[in-house]
């Protein structure tokens, strides 16, 4: 059978009744790592993710060493128990390409040039994964680096849309991902709706290709309120006391 005859969207609702331009459920916790710098965990549909600041702090090897700016190192990892079958412990092409972007998108907020010579050390875990990890990793990421004190010049906040069964649809879950034609995930600085990370496994015609490309910013969006009332609520929580 062909992927795009796999019913994945019947009488005009997907598999797990949302509507097109519906996200999953989304929860995002702050500091939730005593150890950390500035921690986050985020419950987006069945992912879990958990993402951890540390420093700035000197950088070694030494050569690795900028004069001009901080060296932000991004990295990605799929728990061996965060899938259906157990993945094989480890960095893999996949983790090493997440870690990359996400290392890009990041760099492009974070007033690096603040911190000389020093490393920001980023790790997202993928504790549960069930699609859209990668832009569930960089809104953790992004709200751990706020909740570090790091100087940001906005925070990244990411969603993937996509084509399933012929539809445009936001927020792929892991079926649509796996069994749909195309997924695409973007993040924005959100105040200048500029793009940090875009990029597309599949087909789209251009017509397609906007409409997705609008709709995963237009979930980005509505992600950038959620990042800003957890940070809100939490920095509330410290001054009352909670
Ligand atoms: P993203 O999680 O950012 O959508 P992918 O499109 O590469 O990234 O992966 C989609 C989903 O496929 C993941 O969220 C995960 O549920 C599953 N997946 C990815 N890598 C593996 C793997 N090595 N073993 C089993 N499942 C995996």
């Amino acid at each position: 059978m062909a992927k795009e005859d796999i019913e994945l969207i019947k009488n005009g609702k997907r598999l797990d009744g949302r509507k097109f331009d519906e996200l999953r459920e989304i929860k995002i916790e702050v500091g939730v790592l005593s150890r950390a710098m500035g921690s986050a965990y985020i419950e987006w549909g069945k992912n879990k993710v958990i993402a951890a600041v540390y420093g700035p702090r000197e950088l070694h090897p030494k050569y690795l060493r900028d004069p001009r700016r901080a060296h932000l190192r991004c990295i990605y990892n799929l728990a061996p128990f965060s899938v259906e079958d157990r993945k094989r412990p480890g960095p893999d092409r996949r983790s090493v390409e997440i870690s990359k972007v996400s290392s890009d998108a990041l760099s492009s907020v974070v007033m690096l040039e603040k911190y000389p010579n020093t490393v920001i050390d980023i790790f997202i875990e993928i504790l549960q994964a069930d699609a859209g990890t990668r832009c569930a990793g960089l809104n953790a990421a992004s709200v751990a680096l706020a909740d570090a004190g790091i100087p940001m010049r906005d925070i990244v906040s990411s969603c993937a849309a996509g084509k399933v069964n012929g539809e445009i649809v936001l927020d792929l879950m892991k079926e649509e991902d796996n069994l749909g034609e195309c997924d695409l995930p973007v993040a924005i600085i959100p105040r200048k709706k500029e793009v940090v990370l875009l990029q597309m496994d599949g087909k789209l015609t251009r017509e397609e290709f906007k409409k997705a490309y609008e709709l995963a910013v237009d979930g980005a969006m509505r992600v950038y309120k959620m990042q800003k009332e957890a940070l809100i609520s939490s920095v509330n929580d410290v001054i009352i006391g909670e």
